[in-house]
């Protein structure tokens, strides 16, 4: 195979939305998988919708999501006059012809097609204008844009996707479509398949969107006499109600930065987004970085849309359960040291971040986060549901306190002598831990349940965690007794 280029050509007018990160992700992977070059092109032509702040958004996103392209980020902007160049040559070689129907002419025409019930199509008056008619109408001033010539030919053009498989388009149902407008600026078709064609892009992966561009496209790639590339256009995403997924319907679930603030990791999110639309035969879930550049494959997209398993305000599941379990995998089973930079983050993020975590205490740090860890789904659990582990400033769980703690008047004394027990101990493990509690429940003839659920809930502030015992070996012994004879306070 030819050297593979491909590139990400995201249009800077919102936030990076999960389906732009899957096609940015295809790209990578397939440029990654041929020892190819992957390149970042932001189509930014439309001045008044693209913005500095989107722009930003999409590279950030892309950093953090860790799809790093090789060349860019290049600016359609600044290849204007390419465009334009490219419109002239068109014009000279007799692919494209100056137009100078009024707007009004246009739109009468359009509307006598309505009236009469037939679908509109430019019908080519300045086609055949000969060379006479055209410089006096330039003479006169008369403004004109230019249109592309559509080969007048019964037959279709046909191109292979390299994921929907033939596609047929008749010649006599396109449109003679607009390369340049009258102010000389070029029309989003052109400079989208120029920029292709100087960045020598070998395959176009994209949404399927771009489907309907695609003929028009390679018809400029012929006239420019360029070599074509292959086309290859992803499923759409849509929710269970077979609607497409976007900001409007389903809110900010649907931008890379939503799973960024709700503590994903990012490879976590990217071997999520590489399962919307593509598997192996085998419906494997779990990939890392170089099991996924393997195992990818443009063969592998599915034709039929792909589903994003969330439906608004879903009170059990803030996005695709999916994602939140491949999350959860990879946060218990990642290496201690390459999860640590991240609970670090989160952690100093909530202000509860202590530096000796990583100096005199490292040890017990990583056996923190890894007996923790089992059952968080988020990084941000460790600022949470894990804040008791690492600060004396956690907070309590409101529930779990009222049926653990509060329905029971008596452990406002139970705890604090407890407590005054806890302290006489030499040693602070499992076994000494555990008999200090066991004795205590069986002298004073309390249901154990009821004691150690009312432990658990006012040293970690949650009804359920890890081994009870286990977390208070962790917790220590100063900070375990400390907050049993807090009890009173919390009533
Ligand atoms: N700028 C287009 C978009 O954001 C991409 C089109 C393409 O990839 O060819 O939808």
């Amino acid at each position: 195979m030819e050297q593979v280029r491909v590139r990400f050509a995201p249009s800077p007018t919102g936030y990076l939305h999960i389906g732009g990160a899957r096609t940015a992700i295809y790209n990578w992977l397939f440029a990654k998988k041929h020892n190819g070059t992957f390149i970042l092109r932001i189509e930014d032509t439309d001045a008044e919708r693209s913005t500095q702040d989107s722009i930003q958004g999409i590279l950030d996103g892309l950093k953090w999501l860790g799809m790093e392209w090789d060349e860019g980020p290049y600016f359609q902007s600044a290849n204007l006059n390419a465009h334009r160049q490219a419109a002239q040559l068109l014009l000279e070689s007799g692919h494209a012809y100056k137009c100078f129907c009024t707007k009004e002419e246009l739109e009468a025409k359009k509307e006598a097609a309505i009236a009469s019930k037939q679908a509109y199509k430019y019908d080519r008056t300045c086609r055949n204008l000969s060379p006479e008619e055209i410089a006096r109408k330039e003479q006169a001033g008369i403004p004109y844009v230019v249109r592309f010539k559509i080969p007048d030919m019964q037959e279709s053009l046909i191109f292979n996707d390299l994921v929907y498989g033939p596609i047929e388009r008749k010649y006599e149902d396109i449109e003679d479509f607009v390369i340049l407008r009258s102010d000389g600026s070029p029309l989003y078709l052109l400079s989208n398949a120029v920029d292709d064609i100087n960045d020598r892009i070998t395959h176009v992966i994209r949404g399927q969107d771009g489907l309907a561009n695609t003929p028009r496209q390679i018809l400029i790639y012929k006239a420019l006499g360029a070599k074509l590339p292959q086309f290859a256009h992803m499923p759409l995403t849509l929710d269970l109600q077979k609607r497409k997924i976007s900001k409007r319907t389903h809110g900010e679930v649907v931008s890379v930065q939503f799973y960024r603030e709700k503590g994903f990791l990012p490879w976590a999110l990217v071997n999520f987004l590489a399962l919307l639309g593509w598997h192996t035969s085998d419906d494997r879930e779990i990939f890392s970085k170089q099991e996924l550049i393997d195992a990818f494959s443009l063969e592998g997209v599915s034709r039929s849309n792909s589903i994003f398993n969330y439906t608004p305000g879903d009170a059990k599941f803030f996005t695709d359960p999916k994602a939140i379990s491949i999350n959860a995998h990879y946060i218990k089973t990642m290496p201690l040291n390459e999860l640590e930079p991240w609970v670090n983050a989160v952690l100093k993020a909530a202000d509860i971040f202590d530096e000796t975590f990583l100096t005199t205490q490292k040890a017990w740090y990583y056996s923190t986060i890894d007996l923790i860890r089992q059952r968080f789904h988020t990084l941000n659990d460790f600022a949470t549901l894990g804040a008791a582990y690492f600060s004396d400033n956690f907070p309590m769980d409101s529930k779990a306190l009222q049926k653990n703690v509060l329905k029971h008047p008596q452990l406002t004394e139970w705890l604090p002598q407890l407590a005054e027990r806890m302290e006489r101990l030499d040693s602070w493990t499992l076994e000494t831990t555990e008999k200090a509690v066991r004795d205590f429940i069986a002298e004073r003839n309390i249901a154990s349940g009821t004691l150690i659920n009312a432990i658990r809930t006012v040293v970690t502030g949650q009804s359920v965690g890890p081994g009870l015992f286990e977390c208070l070996v962790i917790i220590g012994k100063d900070r375990t007794t400390a907050r049993l004879k807090n009890t009173p306070t919390l009533f």
